[in-house]
């Protein structure tokens, strides 16, 4: 193992510029200068993100590998570009790094960016590297690019638009709770062997999700334009209300219709958590959250990774869960905020 010292900070640059591959035509100029330069095709704009990973905020070392964390940091921002109906191109990264970390540590997390960077075909072009008196910080900024005009905003849905979303939901949420339980049984008795092989799917949703570029491009194809869209970072009640506020309508979301996989449903049962508060509150998932005019239903009704999970109607019925028994219950944001 290297200590940090022993390269330096530039000794560090060097070795993560010496792997970065530059793919994408619109990049000029990546890591080496003072700035990147960049060349956005004709007839597109720019669409631009950051997120900010804070160590005991956003994740927590002792069960996050830093392979994974490279992976979902660059995943999340990813995520933010999708949710705009972008293609992303480039990323920076900036990392403040704790003394305690071996330059191998900080190799690791960067493998995990650079697989991310080949799996959604994105450049690093740049970035930032100082040390840290407290955790680990990755802040990532991402690039893309949208034809002039396509971007897909959170204000568009209009009442009777169909709510879709991708994937299934909830799953991210009860990774997270299951990792909470080791690490209490582990802090408890330090000779135990943290059980994690029985909760593959849930663990991997909470420490590997991917962003759904894959729809983006499926979308297209289809020849479906979303009226709204945005991602599930904070939880499903959360971003339904987020649309209809941006929209100004309401929603109607039909429980029967929310998507959860099977060994998300057995974690939920394991822990008594109601699969249900799950999906609306639990966040982290990354899936898209959509609208679409009433005319493309037949374009999506059997998509296998899109889900109809209710409509748009007029602001003044506001937000709500339909229950089995046609019980509208009204939706809050119960997602997890910071400064709460
Ligand atoms: P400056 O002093 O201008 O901030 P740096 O020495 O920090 O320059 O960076 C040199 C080059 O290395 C720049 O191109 C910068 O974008 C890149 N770089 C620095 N840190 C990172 C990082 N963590 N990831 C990717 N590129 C980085
Ligand atoms: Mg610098």
């Amino acid at each position: 193992m290297t200590p940090l010292d022993k390269v330096g900070e530039f000794g560090l640059i060097g070795r993560i510029q010496q792997t970065v591959e530059i793919t994408q035509p619109s990049t000029i100029l990546g890591i080496g200068d003072d700035a990147a330069i960049l060349a956005p095709a004709a007839g597109q704009e720019l669409v631009i993100s950051t997120d900010l990973l804070v160590e005991g905020v956003h994740f927590d070392l002792t069960f996050c590998p830093l392979k994974h964390l490279g992976y979902k940091a660059v995943a999340v921002n990813v995520s933010d570009i999708a949710a705009m109906n972008a293609l992303p191109t480039q990323i920076v990264v900036a990392v403040s790094i704790p003394a305690r970390f071996t330059v191998e540590a900080v190799e690791e997390l960067f493998e995990g960016i650079k697989l991310a960077c080949e799996a959604y075909n994105v450049d690093l072009v740049g970035g930032d590297t100082t040390g840290s008196r407290a955790g680990l910080t990755i802040s990532i900024t991402a690039l893309g690019q949208v034809a002039a005009g396509k971007a897909v905003r959170r204000s568009g849905a209009g009442p009777n638009d169909l709510l879709c979303v991708t994937g299934d939901l909830g799953g991210a949420y009860l990774g997270l709770q299951v990792l909470e339980r080791e690490k209490q049984v582990w802090q408890a008795d330090p000779e135990s062997q943290p059980e994690l092989d029985k909760y593959p799917y849930v663990l991997q949703r909470q420490l590997r999700p991917e962003a759904r570029m894959d729809v983006i491009h499926e979308l297209r194809d289809l020849g479906v334009v979303p009226t709204s869209m945005i991602d599930v970072s904070d939880g499903l009640a959360s971003e339904v209300l987020h649309l209809c506020q941006a929209s100004g309508t309401g929603a109607r979301i039909f429980t029967e219709n929310l998507p959860i996989a099977n060994p998300t449903l057995e974690v939920a049962e394991e822990f008594n958590l109601d699969p249900i508060m799950c999906m609306l509150n639990g966040g982290e998932d990354y899936e898209l959250l959509f609208t679409v005019p009433l005319a493309d239903h037949a374009k999506l009704k059997n998509h296998p990774d899109i889900t109809i999970i209710g409509h748009m109607v007029d602001k003044s019925e506001g937000a709500n869960l339909i229950t089995k028994a046609g019980q509208p219950v009204p939706l809050k944001a119960q997602g997890f905020s910071h400064f709460g």
